[in-house]
């Protein structure tokens, strides 16, 4: 049986009319960039994540962008972030001028709260914590860290639309949210996208202009900005998308059960926990194995696609050399890195396929212990 990693196109089939709708009318009107369907979906997306402002941009990676130049960040400041994540999290630091500064994980393979304290100096401006694979970071904690440090605290929320930290959407917690709706994320386009939320009415303003050439009417350009704005078809199959999330999501947690029931007590095996007062929306399953290289391949044999989020911790790749960081300063990072392993996780997955990931994986650690 062939189990893919992901398949968007079972989605598209369960929604065909909608979305072939939606599109058709974006054609009809050829009005493709911003307008009513861009401002429907902002107006949609601010309140599913519970923030005052939506601004829809280009991509999740343009959004952090965004928010640290809307902020002010640039050259002599520093901006503490995580050692696993997606290079975007940390890339947009060093394009504004400002340091990336890394620090370790906790056991969820979020940013540690106080390995944050232990890197904060004169010249940091803010944190940038990541709700990684789908679970809130210990978020409370984090933002009582920046509170107490006069720090900004961005949330990027790629990987986590609708999770929740006692009741509280993540990306509410700070002065800006940051999510991605590239097409394999829990809410995905047809394309690259992205969104800002904030409750800060200046912010969400000067957000607005940056994206938009610094300017919020046009040839008025008070600064110089970029252009990086949400289009309008991707909008439109954003917005025809939305009110499906809360049952995929919903689907992505009956997933999990399965996983956690079937793979309960494999020797050697961690499953993924919930950190206690968090909903976790599954954007990934991610387990470890000491073995994680050949039960990667014993699984491919078998049919099941995985993958690696991610191989090689930020502060340890190439593009980071300059930094000088060695395993030593991200001991869990560089540790997880050769034993973290995410299986196959979509809202359509069915349950024989769950069945026949689960049993590869009894079949292989069966065979290491015996
Ligand atoms: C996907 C992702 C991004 C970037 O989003 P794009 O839309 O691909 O630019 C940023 N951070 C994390 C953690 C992500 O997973």
């Amino acid at each position: 049986m062939e189990v893919p990693f992901v398949d968007l196109k079972a989605q598209y089939r369960s929604i065909k009319p909608e979305i072939d709708r939606a599109i058709k009318d974006i054609l009809d009107t050829t009005r493709f960039v911003g307008g009513p369907p861009v401002s429907a979906f902002e107006t949609a997306f601010a309140e599913f994540a519970g923030a005052k402002h939506c601004i829809g941009v280009a991509n999740g990676t343009d959004a952090i962008y965004a928010v640290l130049r809307a902020l002010g960040i640039g050259p002599g400041d520093e901006v503490i972030t995580v050692a696993n994540s997606w290079i975007s999290t940390s890339e947009t630091i060093s394009q504004t001028g400002a340091k990336p500064v890394f620090v370790d994980i906790d056991e969820f393979c979020h940013i540690d709260p106080l390995a944050i304290e232990r890197r904060i100096n004169r010249r940091t401006r803010a944190v940038i914590p990541v709700h990684l694979y789908g679970l809130p970071a210990a978020i409370e904690e984090i933002a009582k860290v920046c509170a107490n440090n006069g720090l900004h605290l961005v949330e990027d929320c790629a990987q986590a639309h609708g999770a929740e930290f006692n009741g509280r959407p993540v990306g509410t917690f700070g002065i800006a949210g940051t999510f991605s709706f590239y097409p394999g994320k829990n809410l995905g386009a047809y394309g690259d996208a992205g969104a800002v939320i904030t409750s800060d009415d200046a912010l969400a303003s000067r957000v607005r202009m940056f994206c938009n050439h610094g300017a919020l009417q046009k040839h008025k350009h008070e600064i110089e900005g970029i252009n990086s704005r949400l289009d309008s078809l991707q909008a439109a199959v954003l917005t025809a998308k939305l009110p499906h999330l809360p049952g995929w999501t919903n689907a992505r947690r009956r997933v999990a059960e399965s996983y956690h029931e079937q793979l309960a007590g494999v020797d050697g095996l961690h499953l993924p926990a919930t950190r206690p007062g968090s909903t976790h929306v599954y954007h990934l399953f991610v387990i470890r194995t000491p073995h994680r290289d050949a039960l990667m391949a014993h699984l491919r044999n078998a049919g099941v696609a995985t993958q690696i989020h991610y191989p090689t911790a930020l502060p340890l790749l190439p593009a980071y050399s300059y930094l000088g960081y060695g395993a030593e300063d991200v001991p869990r990072a560089a540790r997880y890195q050769g034993e973290i392993l995410s299986l196959p996780m979509y809202p359509e997955l069915t349950d024989d396929m769950i069945r026949h990931v689960s049993d590869s994986i009894k079949a292989f650690q069966g065979g290491i212990d015996s």
